[in-house]
């Protein structure tokens, strides 16, 4: 009997340890293409690429205790095919390794600028470990950096590249920041702190080229015809799932690896979890992707759970949270469909609280530098209490009176 996961991320780790909870006795192999064992992410635009975190601190656990759990976890191992008839993975040495379950926790890759030029030395995406080092390294030198994308990802790197000192400029070809995630309140607010700190932020312009200079700096030209010079351009305009390899093999796919509510493809022996997963969630009338901790973890323990024979529904509460400076964002539902909201407490007091309501019912929260009222919103959310607007409005109110007594 043997189980093999396909990436050494988040959510195959997860599964990895999830099956030896559950009691699985048979062999299980955790395969990473990359040179690294499990590690976090969410430290590589914050902590870590403002040198403020050691390489061992990103790792989930030392191999060893991988090991003492009897995982076999092997990096540097791509999966290049799926053989479904034959029940087995061929890895790019040519190897075969048969498996009785398989899960499919590929992730997603960087989408890369569309624009000519993008091959400058001086371009760089942020997604793993080794863009992290060589972004790291680049920052160190730069003295003008141009991010181009203002969205989570964007924003962490240029508050830590602000913090370090340097010269920065977002481009975002929409008119506010994380205008796909947030209200307009939130991205003013964030766009005020940015400015605040010093960052030029252009709206509603995109980059169209990229030329380099003998100095070995770029000028990025930008859709308006204006030109910004930088020695290093970070493009953080979104991911793309890794589903090349489940279509391939015939798995169901639309935007990412298609799954139902118990985590499994179409193929009944063959689950997914993760950033790659185009999903069912039961609190959600449609599938959809997330690309946060909290879906890789949950999502993960689901699929495991499928992998050991329990169909447990996946319908977990979405949250996520960003850094920017001092300032911490948490979120939690999805708040997109939302058709009024109510801020609680001011943005000027730099803490304040965002709620989102569709027909009244609560859709999801944004809190900013409040996580108390993150947590609670998270318990009333997940025990589907729903505040009505006014009581929210009314900052006397307390909401923690709508917990169930203890
Ligand atoms: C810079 C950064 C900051 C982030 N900040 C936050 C945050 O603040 N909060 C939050 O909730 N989330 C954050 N995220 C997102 C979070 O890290 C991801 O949602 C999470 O890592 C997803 O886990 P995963 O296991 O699905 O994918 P991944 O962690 O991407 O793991 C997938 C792995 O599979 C490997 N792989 C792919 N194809 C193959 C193959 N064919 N063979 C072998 N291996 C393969 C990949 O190389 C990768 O190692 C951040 C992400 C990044 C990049």
């Amino acid at each position: 009997m043997s189980i093999v996961i396909v990436g050494a991320g988040q959510a195959g780790l997860q599964i990895a340890e999830s099956l030896r909870r559950g009691g699985y006795e048979g062999r299980v192999l955790l395969l990473g293409d990359e040179s690294f064992a499990p590690y976090q992410r969410p430290p590589l635009s914050k902590k870590y690429l403002a040198d403020d975190m050691a390489d061992e601190r990103l790792q989930f656990r030392p191999v060893e205790q991988l090991t003492k759990q009897n995982i076999e976890f092997r990096p540097l191992t791509t999966v290049t095919a799926i053989d479904r008839a034959a029940g087995e993975v061929v890895l790019a040495s040519g190897e075969r390794v048969a498996y009785e379950g398989l899960a499919l926790t590929t992730g997603t890759r960087v989408r890369p600028l569309p624009v000519p030029g993008a091959e400058h030395p001086a371009v760089c995406y942020l997604r793993g470990l080794d863009d992290a080092k060589r972004l790291r390294s680049q920052l160190a030198s730069a003295a003008r950096v141009l991010v181009i994308g203002g969205g989570f990802i964007g924003l962490e790197v240029a508050a830590t590249a602000r913090h370090a000192g340097k010269t920065v400029t977002v481009v975002e070809t929409l008119d506010r920041l994380m205008a796909r995630a947030v209200a307009p309140v939130v991205s003013e607010y964030f766009a005020e702190l940015h400015r605040g700190h010093g960052v030029e932020l252009r709206f509603k312009v995109a980059l169209t080229a990229i030329a380099g200079n003998p100095d070995g700096s770029l000028t990025a030209t930008l859709s308006d015809g204006s030109t910004v010079d930088a020695d290093l351009l970070v493009a953080g305009i979104g991911v793309l799932p890794n589903q090349e390899l489940a279509a391939a093999a015939g798995l169901e796919c639309a935007n990412g690896i298609v799954v139902d509510e118990f985590a499994r493809t179409s193929d009944p022996r063959i689950v997914a979890a993760g950033d790659c997963t185009w999903h069912i969630n039961r609190r959600f009338a449609a599938p959809l992707r997330l690309e946060s901790v909290q879906n890789a973890v949950d999502q993960g323990k689901i699929a495991a759970q499928s992998l050991l024979g329990n169909a447990v529904p996946y319908q977990d509460l979405p949250w996520f949270w960003s850094d920017q400076y001092d300032v911490k964002l948490q979120m939690v539902g999805l708040s997109q469909a939302h058709d009024s909201l109510v801020v609680r407490g001011a943005p000027e007091s730099a803490a304040f609280s965002v709620f989102y309501f569709k027909a009244g019912e609560l859709l999801g929260v944004d809190s900013i530098n409040r996580p108390a009222e993150h947590m609670l919103a998270r318990k009333l959310m997940s025990l589907g209490i729903s505040p009505s607007p006014d009581a929210v409005a009314d900052t006397g109110f307390d909401l923690k009176t709508l917990l169930p007594a203890p």
